[in-house]
């Protein structure tokens, strides 16, 4: 049966929502498989944990079932305890999200009116762009510079005028680099303290071993200011699939607000539970961070010596730029059933964005981009996948 063609919506929509861009979740395995007939998929394209859960948390799980008929915990307590406790914090500044996702949401929908402006980098997390201009709020993206660093006179220079809130990605999504410390109070100072800081750590645990990395809680605690750190247990937790984050504010009262206009029951029942678990499991987080890290350090050396530019990346994921449409390379790598993203945002449309897999899978990733960009390159390649040391999985 063919959808009815009728349009309701258009006369009745808020002309905001009517203008969004979509966010672009990337393409869906199993489509992917059944269209080219393919026996298996290797998906780089959601800056997933490759090793997955905890063992500690699928054990979990299977023991809670039988509690899927109750309403889940609407303040999520327990978990909300233990994370104020880990992290040092009062529990009046924190809040639970059903993903860190539905925080940012949460911000724009209590803190942006039409008209309001906000700053986020270039390129940036979709989200960052799509969720204030939801409300009405105009954004201003600052772009890298040419190396994919930070460019402070920029930021400096469009913080002259008022801006609302300031929403950044540290590390950056898509591109993996770090504000560094020092950029980072060049950033605040230059901020207004009517600004809302909003500093997005989805890629926190993975960029903390570094000594330049400047963990914002710790960098704006003591700051009398408003602010908001998220962070997620989506990405190194590895529990994406069920839809958990959390944000530790200033102050009571930006969790006050966010309350107001969140949902009741947002936090599922067992992301709660889970997320209790893979809090404590230090050994299989520091096994998943030590193992991208040295997956990372191994892929950005073979890319740069075939010649492709890799931006420096504290993550789970590298922005690389094919020099050539991304849009087509990413076509051909499915069609190989090697799903990667294609950036399309104006200006990035050579960029991919592929994250860490499995050493497996990330040599078909790096075999099937060789191929496909082979005849645009002046440097041979072949050979240094020949030459490619295999690092044990954990
Ligand atoms: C993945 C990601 C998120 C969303 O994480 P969830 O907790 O799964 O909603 C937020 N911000 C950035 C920059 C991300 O890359």
């Amino acid at each position: 049966m063919s959808a009815p063609s009728t349009n309701y919506a258009q006369a009745l929509l808020r002309p905001e929502v009517a203008e969004l861009p979509l966010y672009d979740p990337g393409a869906d395995p199993e489509m992917v498989k059944a269209r080219y007939a393919l026996s298996s998929i290797i998906k780089l394209s959601n800056n997933e944990n490759p090793l997955g859960v905890s063992p500690k948390v699928a054990q979990l799980l299977a023991s809670k079932v039988d509690l899927l008929g109750r309403y889940p915990d609407p303040a999520s307590r327990a978990l909300h305890q233990q994370l104020a406790t880990r992290l040092a914090v009062s529990p009046e500044q924190m809040i639970i999200g059903n993903g860190s996702e539905n925080i940012l949401e949460l911000l724009c929908q209590a803190f942006l009116s039409a008209g309001d402006r906000v700053l986020t980098q270039s390129p940036c997390f979709s989200l960052h762009e799509i969720f204030p201009r939801m409300m009405g709020a105009s954004v201003e993206k600052i772009p890298h510079d040419p190396a994919f660093g930070i460019d402070i006179p920029a930021w400096v220079a469009a913080l002259q005028k008022p801006v609302k809130m300031l929403l950044i990605s540290n590390p950056s999504n898509p591109v993996g680099g770090i504000f560094n410390r020092a950029q980072f109070w060049a950033l605040i100072d230059a901020t207004s303290p009517q600004t809302l800081i909003v500093m997005d750590e989805a890629y926190y645990e993975y960029a903390i071993h570094d000594a330049d990395y400047p963990d914002a809680l710790i960098e704006l605690g003591a700051q009398k200011r408003p602010w908001i750190v998220l962070r997620t247990f989506s990405k190194a937790y590895a529990l994406a699939g069920l839809r958990i984050g959390y944000g530790i504010a200033s102050d009571s009262s930006i969790v006050d607000a966010l309350h107001r206009v969140r949902t009741p029951y947002n936090i599922n029942f067992l992301a709660q539970e889970a997320a209790k678990v893979a809090l404590d499991d230090l050994v299989h987080l520091d096994q998943s961070v030590a193992y991208i890290e040295s997956e990372r350090q191994r892929l950005t050396i073979l890319l740069r010596e075939a010649g492709f530019f890799v931006a420096p990346s504290h993550t789970n994921f590298l922005f690389i730029d094919t020099q050539s449409d991304a849009g087509a390379v990413a076509q051909r790598l499915q069609e190989e059933g090697i799903i990667v993203k294609a950036w399309r945002e104006a200006g990035y449309e050579s960029f991919l964005r592929v994250s860490i897999g499995l050493t497996h899978e990330n040599q078909r990733f790096i075999e099937g981009l060789m191929d496909c960009c082979q005849p645009l390159m002046v440097c041979p390649r072949r050979q240094h996948i020949g030459a490619m040391p295999m690092i044990e999985q954990p």
